[in-house]
């Protein structure tokens, strides 16, 4: 039974629910004649859809805010196994609904092939550190200034001698980007996704680059407090992943 807010336009329903008739018929020129022109190619790369389905059931419909409305469709594969994609819709024009953003729902994202040491090396301890559950960043032996990304010599001593100590993972976000574009393969089925740049007082207020948590639909505050918590891998071919969680957001 689809659950719809008495705020959906009823125009709607009726392209939602042809909308997921078509990818269940693998109509790909209705589908793609849905989404919003400027927006047809980061679409493709964004659901993770099997070639093959049997049929679509519109679960909910309901309003986003700011003119936007999001549509919960659970797709039938052959096997008779389901799962779920939500798009967003916006009108573009008199009786026209267009998609604007597409994903496969839950939002946990796998992506462990985006991570792991830099070609040079110089973090391979960070990344030997997460393995074993700790969060490792530089800091010079010397003048101890905390360094991040990691450097052959201190930026601020010139010393050589640099090494690396644990820092606790609780910071707060100094800035974040919501990610719509599946830049690697490993995003797609899991946009948009949220990054965060987290400030460490633990370790002298150095910077990092991170992935938040349970990010759908929220919108973080520049200076909320996150804790990191470190994903292990399902295999040694893989590397560690720091999730950044938001205080008082379920984790
Ligand atoms: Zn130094």
């Amino acid at each position: 039974m689809t659950r719809t807010d008495s705020s959906v336009p009823a125009d709607l329903a009726s392209i939602v629910e042809a909308h997921g008739k078509a990818v269940a018929a693998g109509d790909n020129l209705a589908v793609l004649a849905d989404f919003l022109p400027d927006r047809v190619g980061q679409l493709i790369g964004s659901a993770d859809v099997p070639t093959s389905l049997k049929s679509s059931d519109v679960q909910s419909i309901t309003d986003a805010g700011d003119g936007f409305f999001d549509a919960v469709i659970r797709y039938t594969r052959p096997d008779d196994e389901c799962f779920e994609l939500r798009s967003r819709w916006v009108r573009d024009g008199e009786g026209v609904w267009r998609t604007f953003s597409v994903r496969n729902i839950p939002d946990t994202a796998p992506w462990m092939d985006l991570t792991g040491p830099s070609p040079d090396g110089l973090d391979a301890p960070h990344w030997d550190g997460l393995r074993t559950g700790k969060l490792l960043l530089q800091r010079c032996s010397d003048c101890r200034t905390w360094v991040w990304s990691p450097r052959p010599i201190c930026p601020a001593c010139h010393c050589f001698e640099m090494s690396w100590e644990q820092v606790d993972p609780v910071g707060t976000v100094y800035s974040w980007t919501r990610t719509w574009q599946p830049f690697t393969k490993e995003a797609t089925g899991h946009l948009p996704y949220v990054v965060v740049l987290v400030e460490l007082p633990g370790a002298g207020n150095r910077r990092v680059l991170g992935v938040l948590a349970d990010a759908d639909g929220v919108t973080p505050r520049i200076g909320s407090t996150v804790h990191g918590e470190i994903e292990q891998p399902p295999d040694d071919e893989h590397w560690p992943l720091m999730r950044w969680h938001l205080e008082g957001h379920p984790s």
